[in-house]
């Protein structure tokens, strides 16, 4: 079972229909089935064997798809890269993964280069032109790798509960089955159009939109950089059938003011998730655009979907549905399960529950005990059995669907030879769900301005990340081991005016 024979299927089945669209470029199955043939020559001249990792830090454009299938076709295990990342990160990736090869895309290449040297990994600069060029220039591997079901097919970085980035590793059976899991909750056919705005070098836009996609044998219209009115106009004009993206996404298209310029007749059903939905913002965009908007929660962990609601059973606004089939959810508080409607930790239980932490035994044995994920986030169940996120025990923040880590970004801090201590908490947003703020107490006689620290961190780490709002403090709140109370932290009142 290899999650890149779908693709062999369907350039079978539907050759000549578009598997991708980048603005008037189309893709047909065709062509990207050849293309990650040719991308397995390529990888083969570059030694990489079934098992070894290749980083993919590429925007959402076709090339994505073509290396993602290639690795996968050749056995190899992706390992996806946010494209913004800075060097600093993309040293950690590189060398956590032991990633020898990283197909980066030109925009970002500087970076990539400055990363993949500190990790002593080999860069593909990816441009469009001449990345055909140079797949064409491969021998193709028409051959799928004969893997097992268990095998390894991607490893997505995210930080779990707590601490620094580690790989999840999802195999080849986790994503296979709760990709099916997303085409059957939306009963996704050849004739849908899905809608490529989700990131796809995270879970949620892997499952839901390219493997999705690639497995009916749909259309991916892909749009490398969020924009409102791109997003409305690739709505209407490619006749979107089904879209997907996290609430923030929902929120900036039922505010765009020219909505009504652009037609949107085809959109039936909308997916989301990764962060809380605002039940106003679900109402809002039903009504603006005539369709029904699912919500769904999960993991990088568990492939991503855990629960979802469903036409079939009746969503119920501001809950994440229900578990899926195959997966079980469980609500418990010191050590049991707690009664209905109390709440407690979530765990899961599933086909959807990735295999391991790449090379982490401790944080697996931690996050995984007698076969259930607990996943940090906080809920309940109601009497119909629908689940509701309440809050989280972990330390992330999540700033318009992306996650932010607040020690990754600490860390950075902590580097500043003025800085003393430095929390770094999450502020409420009516845009994004949350900003990203950092409280700082500077040495002794140290002088430096929050602006200054500000652009610090702000070269970096990727843009997503850094935190808007800084301010300095003359004490953080701590308990009695000395650790930052976070919660205690109060922003000075001016801050909102900056
Ligand atoms: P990631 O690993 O990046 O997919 O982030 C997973 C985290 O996103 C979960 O542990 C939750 O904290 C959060 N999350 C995902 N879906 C939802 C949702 N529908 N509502 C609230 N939080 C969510």
């Amino acid at each position: 079972m290899n999650l890149a024979s779908r693709l062999v299927r369907s350039a079978r089945t539907h050759p000549d229909r578009a598997a991708l669209r980048l603005e008037d470029a189309v893709v047909s199955y065709r062509t990207l089935d050849q293309g990650s043939a040719h991308m397995a020559g390529l990888l083969d001249r570059h030694g990489v064997k079934p098992g070894d990792r290749v980083a993919i830090m590429l925007p959402n454009v076709p090339e994505f798809a073509l290396a993602y299938f290639g690795v996968l076709r050749a056995g190899g295990i992706v390992v996806p890269m946010n494209p913004l990342l800075k060097s600093r990160e993309v040293a950690y990736y590189l060398g956590d993964s032991g990633a020898r090869l990283l197909f980066a895309w030109h925009a970002f290449a500087d970076e990539a280069r400055a990363g993949a040297q500190q990790a002593e990994a080999e860069v593909v600069v990816v441009s469009t032109g001449a990345f055909d060029s140079l797949l064409a220039s491969a021998p193709s591997v028409e051959d799928v790798a004969d893997l097992h079901e268990d095998d390894t097919a991607v490893i997505l970085y995210t930080s779990g509960t707590t601490g620094q980035p580690k790989g999840a590793e999802l195999t080849h059976a986790n994503l296979t089955r709760n990709c099916d899991i997303a085409r059957e909750l939306v009963q996704l056919t050849a004739d849908d159009v899905i809608f490529g705005g989700l990131p796809l070098f995270h879970a949620f836009g892997q499952t839901c939109t390219l493997n999705a996609a690639v497995g009916s044998g749909a259309c991916l219209t892909l749009l490398p950089r969020f924009d409102a009115g791109k997003a409305l106009g690739i709505l209407g004009e490619h006749g979107v059938t089904v879209f997907a993206g996290v609430p923030t996404v929902f929120s900036r298209l039922v505010r765009e003011p020219d909505r009504d310029a652009y037609p949107v007749s085809r959109l039936r059903v909308s997916l989301t998730g990764g962060a809380a939905m605002p039940v106003q913002v679900l109402h809002d965009f039903q009504t603006a655009f005539d369709c029904a908007v699912l919500e769904g929660y999960g993991l990088s962990e568990t492939s991503p979907i855990a629960s979802f609601n469903t036409l079939q059973s009746g969503p119920k606004p501001g809950s994440v549905g229900t578990p899926i089939r195959g997966v079980e959810m469980r609500v418990v508080a010191n050590g049991t399960e707690v009664p209905q409607g109390e709440s407690g930790e979530i765990t899961i239980r599933g086909h959807n529950v990735m295999k391991r932490y790449w090379q982490r035994p401790e944080e697996t044995a931690a996050a995984i005990r007698d076969g259930w994920l607990y996943t940090g986030d906080i809920g309940r169940v109601d009497q119909d059995g629908y689940f509701w996120i309440i809050g989280r025990t972990k330390d992330v923040i999540i700033r318009g669907g992306y996650n932010v880590y607040p020690r990754e970004v600490e860390d950075v801090l902590y580097e500043h030879p003025a800085v003393a201590d430095a929390a770094v908490i999450g502020l409420p947003s009516s845009d994004l769900g949350e900003e990203v703020g950092a409280a700082v107490v500077l040495k002794p006689g140290a002088r430096t301005t929050a602006e200054e620290l500000r652009e610090y961190v702000k070269h970096q780490v990727a843009a997503y990340k850094y935190p808007r709002k800084v301010w300095i403090t003359d004490a953080l709140p701590k308990g009695p081991t000395g650790k930052i109370l976070k919660r205690q932290i109060v922003p000075p009142p001016e801050l909102d005016r900056r």
